[in-house]
C-alpha cells in the first residue's frame, strides 16, 4: 500500500463508565481498550465530568483516555457529546446554547443517536435528535451500537441479542446516512461510529446477562482517525490531535467483527497528489477515486447520497467524472463493515 502520508489511530466513542449508568470503574474499562489495541477512548458519561475531575484523562498504558460528558435537553431527547470542556454546563438549556457554547469552549460537539427509534421496550423510550435548525456541531454518530441494537430487539429474540449484541450490526440506517448525506452537501460533518457501552445486566430468573460486556463492544463499532502525526505521548496534544482529526473529517468508521479495518484507504488522487478522507479537492479530469482494502468486500462508492458504483474486490481506481461529495461502504456478506467519511470535488474555480 502507498504510503498515504497519515498515521491511523483506532478508537471507541461513546462510553459509560460507572460515574453513571455504566458497569465498570474507567481504570478498568481502560485496561480493556488497551488489550483490545485501542489508541483512544471517549468516554461521556451523563451530566458529569467528575472523571476528568478525579484525573482520569490520562494515558493509560498505551491508551489515550479522554471525558467528556453526555447532555440532554429538559425533554431527555437532542443528546449531545461534550469533548474539551473544563465544567458542565447548566441543566436545562435549550440544545441551540449547548452546541453553541461547546464550540465557544474550543470543544468538540457530536450528536448522538440521532435517529433513534425503538418500541420494545417501553421501559427505555428512544431518544433522537430534533433539532436540526441548529448547526454548529462537529459531528454526528452515523452508527451507534445501542440504538441498532434497540430497534432490532423485539420480545421474541431478546434472548438470543442479548447473548449475540454483535448480531444487530447489520450497519447504519438508511435514514441517518440520507441526514448525513444532505447536511455534508453544506459543510463538513464527520459521521463518526459509537458504542454507547453500558455493558446492562439482563436479568430473567436466574439468568443474569452482561449485554454488552466492554471487551465485546470493543470488538465492534470502532472510528479511525487519520492523523498527520503519530499520535502525542502528552494527552493535552494528543486530545488537540483527535479533536482536529473529527474537526477536519479524517475518519472511518468499522465493525470489527467483520475483520480488522486498520489500513483501508480511500483517497483521490491527481498525478502523484493524494487527497485522503475529509479532504478537499477542486474537479479535473485527471482526478481518479481509489480504495485499498485489506480483505475483499462489495464496495460501493456514493456521491451525493445516492450509490454510483457497486463492485467486488479490494481494490479500485475510477476516473472522477463530475464533482460531488464521495465516499465509500464495504459490505461483508451484506454487512456493513466500513464507512468512510467523505471527500468533497469541488466544480473547478473559474480562470
Ligand atoms: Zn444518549
Ligand atoms: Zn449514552
Amino acid at each position: 500500500m502507498p504510503d498515504n502520508g497519515y498515521h491511523e489511530i483506532i478508537g471507541v466513542i461513546h462510553i459509560h463508565s460507572s460515574y453513571s449508568d455504566g458497569t465498570k470503574k474507567i481504570e478498568e474499562i481502560a485496561k480493556i481498550g488497551e488489550h483490545a489495541g485501542l489508541d483512544f477512548l471517549m468516554f461521556s458519561d451523563h451530566n458529569t465530568l467528575r472523571p476528568l475531575q478525579d484525573g482520569h484523562q490520562r494515558f493509560y498504558g498505551k491508551t489515550a483516555v479522554l471525558i467528556g460528558y453526555e447532555i440532554q435537553d429538559v425533554n431527555d431527547e437532542n443528546h449531545y457529546l461534550a469533548f474539551g470542556l473544563d465544567r458542565t454546563l447548566e441543566k436545562g438549556i435549550d440544545p441551540a446554547e449547548y452546541v453553541s457554547r461547546v464550540r465557544a469552549a474550543g470543544g468538540l460537539g457530536i450528536i448522538a443517536h440521532p435517529d433513534e427509534v425503538r418500541d420494545a421496550l417501553p421501559k427505555y423510550p428512544c431518544f433522537p435528535w430534533t433539532r436540526w435548525d441548529i448547526d454548529g456541531y462537529d459531528g454526528l454518530e452515523i452508527w451507534n451500537h445501542m440504538s441498532a441494537w434497540m430497534e432490532s430487539l423485539k420480545r421474541i429474540n431478546m434472548l438470543k441479542m442479548a447473548i449475540m449484541p454483535r448480531r444487530s450490526l447489520r450497519g447504519p440506517t438508511d435514514r441517518v446516512l440520507k441526514k448525513w448525506d444532505e447536511i455534508a452537501k453544506t459543510r463538513p460533518v464527520a459521521g463518526i461510529g459509537s458504542a454507547d457501552v453500558h455493558a446492562h445486566i439482563y436479568r430473567k430468573g436466574l439468568i443474569r446477562l452482561t449485554i454488552f460486556p466492554y471487551k465485546v463492544q470493543f470488538r465492534s463499532i470502532r472510528t479511525h482517525l487519520l492523523l498527520d502525526q503519530p499520535l502525542k505521548k502528552d494527552i493535552t496534544s494528543a486530545k488537540e490531535q483527535i479533536f482536529n482529526a473529527i474537526r477536519k473529517c479524517g475518519v472511518f468508521v468499522s465493525n470489527f467483527r467483520w475483520g480488522d479495518a486498520r489500513g483501508f484507504q480511500f483517497f483521490a488522487r491527481r498525478k502523484n497528489r493524494i487527497y485522503r478522507i475529509g479532504e478537499t479537492v477542486d474537479f479535473s479530469n485527471e482526478l481518479t477515486l481509489n480504495v485499498h482494502s485489506p480483505r475483499t468486500a462489495d464496495i460501493r462508492l456514493i456521491k451525493d447520497g445516492r450509490p454510483v458504483l457497486i463492485q467486488v474486490g479490494s481494490r479500485f481506481e475510477i476516473a472522477v467524472e463530475s464533482p460531488g461529495i464521495y465516499r465509500v461502504e464495504l459490505y461483508i456478506n451484506k454487512k456493513g463493515w466500513i464507512y468512510s467519511n467523505h471527500i468533497r470535488i469541488h466544480p473547478k474555480k473559474e480562470g
